[in-house]
């Protein structure tokens, strides 16, 4: 344990990504399950289960065996910026100046990032939950008020323009957004786009930033468009569309990502806080990054890697909607499923073994994680909770994020077994 007095203060306000240290349970658990004969299902993966594309990695390749090793342009080289400013226009109809791009590694320093150019101590920022915990962690880290944005299950885990109006305030300034979504995979409708629009122009000022977290813009089903909230009237010049190669292209461990900033002057202040965080991009990813945005060999990978993803989501919410004591949606993008899971919870005794606890144990857990953690180490199945996705406000939510990112093949063991816990519950009540 590290004496209180070692580190600075503010560290007590930075969350974490649980997604990540499910591996380490995982590990931990593996050889008492192998002595059981199990092996380890996992559904808590947050990336495809594709690897990168061979043109996209040959691209790499030859850039670092011709020499391209060395530091580079801080807010990313210009053919890429160009690339990713023909990739918004083609995809979103949005003119973009590449000056107004910055490439950054992963798409995840763009919220660190919009956290620190945008949010005083005490401004509110309005973010989606469940959503990505990085947004909590670095709302509460930079001093900022979060104010959580529910998503409802009933509406396939979108909100209103009412909801979000009435989370506005004077001391609003940075509202996220992320559709298609994880953990929910719900993805925003034109006309849900064009309200939100409204309710911020109408009630926001115009120094209030959107972040519209679009990192699974590739990832839509059901032969839908990717939709951007930057094309709505007057948004443009409000929004940070930030986004990257992580799961369109099966990039993950590449960490490369892209936001484009309303004016050209707030490009410039990413570009010093890359400059004072990591000096640049590595040259040769950005190659290759150029390489994925621009050959035409890259729709048919992602083609082929989204009908895996939609064949497959068509599998597992029937499975799951089967099983007693868990209702699932259909997701209309990325590549999670969300089940209600309280019926399961209660048919384990979950809910009553929670509220039994004492208060100090209660704060660090919840039925879902108690679940969580009792499907991984009694039947060999790994997912996320939902107090993985925002914590503020989450009492009372009983969800676990499953990752379809995995073969069918492994999707229906992880299912099976899921069902067994409910039927072995079942015998035992
Ligand atoms: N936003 C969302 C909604 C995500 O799910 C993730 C990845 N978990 C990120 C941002 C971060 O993406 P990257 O790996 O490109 O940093």
């Amino acid at each position: 344990m590290l004496h209180k007095s070692l580190l600075a203060a503010r560290l007590a306000h930075l969350g974490t990504e649980n997604a990540f240290r499910v591996g380490d349970d995982i590990a931990r658990v593996t050889p008492l399950l192998a002595a059981r004969g199990l092996d380890v299902v996992r559904l808590n993966l947050g990336e495809p289960d594709f690897d990168s594309a061979p043109h996209i990695n040959e691209a790499a390749c030859a850039e670092i065996r011709g020499g391209n090793s060395h530091y580079t342009g801080p807010q990313g080289i210009l053919s890429l910026r160009v690339a990713i400013a023909d990739h918004v226009v083609r995809t979103r109809g949005l003119l973009v100046d590449p000056a107004q791009v910055v490439v950054t590694t992963g798409e995840k320093p763009s919220i660190a990032f919009t956290m620190q150019a945008y949010v005083n101590p005490g401004d509110e920022v309005i973010y989606p939950s469940p959503g990505s915990p990085i947004y909590e962690s670095w709302v509460t880290y930079v001093g900022g008020v979060p104010v959580p944005l529910p998503l409802r299950e009933e509406t396939g885990f979108t909100f209103t323009a009412d909801d979000l109006a009435s989370r506005i305030t004077p001391r609003t300034k940075v509202i996220i957004l992320c559709s298609p979504s994880n953990p929910t995979g719900g993805v925003l409708t034109q006309g849900e786009l064009a309200a939100v629009a409204g309710a911020i122009r109408d009630r926001c000022r115009p120094d209030v930033r959107v972040y519209s977290d679009e990192i699974y813009e590739h990832i839509v089903f059901d032969g839908a468009q990717h939709r951007s909230i930057a094309t709505e009237v007057g948004m443009a010049d409000r929004t940070i569309i930030a986004s990257g190669h992580s799961m369109g292209f099966a990039m993950t461990g590449w960490r490369l990502g892209w936001a484009v900033l309303p004016t050209v002057d707030e490009a410039a202040v990413f570009k010093e806080l890359t400059i004072n965080l990591v000096s640049c991009v590595p040259p040769f990813i950005q190659e290759a990054g150029r390489v994925a945005l621009t050959s035409p060999a890259s729709g048919v990978v992602i083609h082929q890697m989204v009908s895996a993803f939609e064949g497959r989501r068509d599998w597992v919410v029937d499975a799951l909607n089967a099983i007693p004591g868990i209702r699932c949606q259909r997701p209309k993008g990325a590549f999670y499923v969300f089940p209600n899971v309280a019926g399961l919870c209660e048919q384990l005794g979950l809910l009553d073994a929670y509220e039994a606890m004492p208060p100090d144990l209660r704060a660090g857990t919840s039925p879902s994680r108690i679940l969580q953690s009792y499907l991984l180490g009694t039947y060999g199945v790994a997912t996320v909770d939902r107090n993985s996705f925002g914590r503020i406000g989450a009492d009372g939510q009983h969800f676990l994020r499953l990752s379809i990112a995995t073969s069918l093949e492994r999707l229906r063991v992880g299912v099976e077994r899921i069902a067994r816990a409910v039927a072995d519950a079942q015998r035992c009540a």
